[in-house]
C-alpha cells in the first residue's frame, strides 16, 4: 500500500489547485496523490464552464477570493503557462428601467472593490454592446471592464504540472469508495480493489463532497449540486466579436457571451440535482434561446454543442475550506458554486495554508475573507446544555 501525506480526492480545478500549493510545502519525503474516478481529469464541472474571471460576481467573500486569484492567473510564475491565461472580455449586467436603481447600487457596491466597475447609462450599453435591444437595456447596466476570459485548460494544466514536478502524483480511474481511520493515518479504498494511505484527506470532489464526508464519517455541509446548462451557437456572418463583452441580465435569468469565434448561451438554470454526470435538457437550451432572442437581436438557427455541469453550493455560496470539526485528518475544499475557476488559484493556496496549520494568507484576508466563514465548522449546530 502506498503511503502518502495528504490524498486529494478529485482532479478538477479545485484538486489541482490545492495539490499546486500543497505538495512544495510539504518537507521531503511528504507526497501528495490525487485520485480521480474519470479516466481524464477535469471531466466533470471543471470542463463544463462559461470561462468568465469576473471579479463582481458571487458574495462579498467569494469576490475577494477571485481577486486575490485575478493576480496569480495575470501574472502566474514562470513555466506555468507558454500563453495568457486570461484574455480581455467585460461583462455587462444589463436591466429594464424599474431596476435602474438596483443596478446603480450594485455597480457602486463592486466598485468598492473594484475600483474600475461603474453604472452605464442605456446609450452607453448600447454603444458597447450593439447586439442588445433598447428595452433591455433600459435600466442601465454593471460595467465590469476588467472581466476576462480565462484559459480553463491551460489553468488545469499548468496546476497539475506543477503538482507533478513537486512530487506529486495523479492516480486515474482510482474511484474512491471507502474510508478507514486508524492510528492517525487513512486507509483509502479504491474501486479496483487497491487501496492507498495517507495522513490527510483533501475533500475536493465537487458535486460527491458530501457522499466522501459520508464515507469518512462526517456531518454533511448541506452541499446542493445545481444543474446549469450551456450551448453553442454561430455568430451572424461578418460580426467582429473581439470587444463585444458578455451580456448577463440583471435577473440572472439568461446570459451570452462571445467564444471563440462564436456565442456561448446559457439559461443560467439552477436546477437541484443529485451528483451524477449532468446531461442538458432541450427545454432549458430552448427557453435560453427564447430569452437571448427577445433580449437581442441575434437568431439562433442551430445549436451547435450543448452541456450541462453541476455548481454545487452551500447555504451561504460561500467556499468551504478548513478541516472537519469533529473527523480528524478529513480536509473540505468543496461548495465552489459558479465561481471554481476563478477562484482556484487563491483557494488552493488558502486551502494548503489551513491544512497545514499556518492560518489564512496574509494578501487574501486583507481582503476581508474570514477563516470562521469558511470552515466546514460553520454548519455544526451549536452545542446547546440541557
Ligand atoms: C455551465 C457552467 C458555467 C460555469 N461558469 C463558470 C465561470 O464562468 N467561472 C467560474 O469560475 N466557474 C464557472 N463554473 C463553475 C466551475 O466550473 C466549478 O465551480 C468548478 O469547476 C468546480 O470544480 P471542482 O474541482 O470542485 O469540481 P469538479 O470539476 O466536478 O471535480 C470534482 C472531481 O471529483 C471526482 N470525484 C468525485 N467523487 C469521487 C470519488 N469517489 N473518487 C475519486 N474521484 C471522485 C469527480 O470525478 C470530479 O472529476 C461554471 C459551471 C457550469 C456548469
Amino acid at each position: 500500500m502506498q503511503d502518502f501525506d495528504f490524498a486529494i480526492i478529485g482532479a478538477g480545478i479545485a484538486g489541482v489547485s490545492a495539490a499546486y500549493h500543497l505538495a512544495p510545502q510539504l518537507a521531503s519525503g511528504g507526497r501528495v496523490v490525487i485520485l480521480e474516478r474519470e479516466h481524464v481529469p477535469a471531466y466533470h464541472t471543471t470542463g463544463r464552464s462559461a470561462a468568465l474571471h469576473s471579479e463582481t460576481y458571487g458574495n462579498a467573500s467569494i469576490r475577494a477570493i477571485t481577486v486575490a486569484s485575478g493576480r496569480f492567473y495575470r501574472q502566474p510564475p514562470a513555466g506555468f503557462t507558454d500563453h495568457p491565461l486570461l484574455t480581455p472580455r467585460g461583462a455587462i449586467v444589463a436591466g429594464r428601467a424599474e431596476q435602474e436603481a438596483a443596478i446603480k447600487a450594485a455597480a457602486a457596491d463592486y466598485a468598492q472593490l473594484v475600483p474600475s466597475v461603474r453604472w452605464l447609462d442605456p446609450a452607453e450599453v448600447l454603444h458597447l454592446q450593439p447586439l442588445l435591444k433598447p428595452e433591455a437595456a433600459s435600466g442601465g447596466a454593471v460595467f465590469e471592464p476588467e472581466a476576462d476570459d480565462m484559459d480553463v485548460a491551460a489553468i488545469h494544466a499548468g496546476f497539475l504540472k506543477g503538482a507533478r514536478a513537486a512530487g506529486g502524483v495523479l492516480r486515474l480511474n482510482a474511484e474512491v469508495t471507502a474510508l478507514d481511520r486508524k492510528d492517525g493515518r487513512w486507509t483509502i479504498r479504491l474501486r479496483d480493489g487497491e487501496s492507498v494511505s495517507a495522513a490527510n484527506i483533501v475533500n475536493a470532489s465537487g458535486a460527491w463532497a458530501d457522499v466522501l464526508g459520508a464515507l469518512a464519517g462526517c456531518a454533511p455541509i448541506g452541499l446542493v449540486p445545481k444543474r446549469r446548462t450551456a450551448f453553442t451557437f454561430d455568430s451572424p456572418q461578418g460580426l467582429d466579436l473581439t470587444h463585444l463583452p458578455m451580456v448577463i441580465d440583471f435577473d440572472e435569468s439568461f446570459y451570452f457571451k462571445p467564444e471563440v469565434g462564436q456565442f456561448l448561451g446559457s439559461l443560467a438554470d439552477e436546477t437541484p440535482s443529485p451528483p451524477c454526470d449532468a446531461q442538458p435538457e432541450e427545454i432549458d437550451v430552448a427557453t435560453a434561446v427564447d430569452r437571448i432572442e427577445t433580449a437581442s437581436t441575434l437568431t439562433i438557427r442551430r445549436i451547435k454543442n450543448k452541456w450541462a455541469g453541476l455548481r454545487s453550493f452551500v447555504a451561504d455560496k460561500s467556499l468551504v475550506a478548513g478541516y472537519d470539526p469533529k473527523v480528524e485528518g478529513f480536509f473540505w475544499l468543496a461548495g465552489q458554486g459558479g465561481y471554481g475557476i476563478q477562484t482556484a488559484a487563491a483557494a488552493g493556496r488558502l486551502a494548503t495554508n489551513l491544512a497545514l496549520g499556518k492560518g489564512l494568507p496574509v494578501d487574501i484576508a486583507s481582503l476581508g475573507v474570514a477563516e470562521a466563514a469558511l470552515s466546514p465548522a460553520r454548519f455544526t449546530a451549536p452545542f446547546t446544555a440541557k
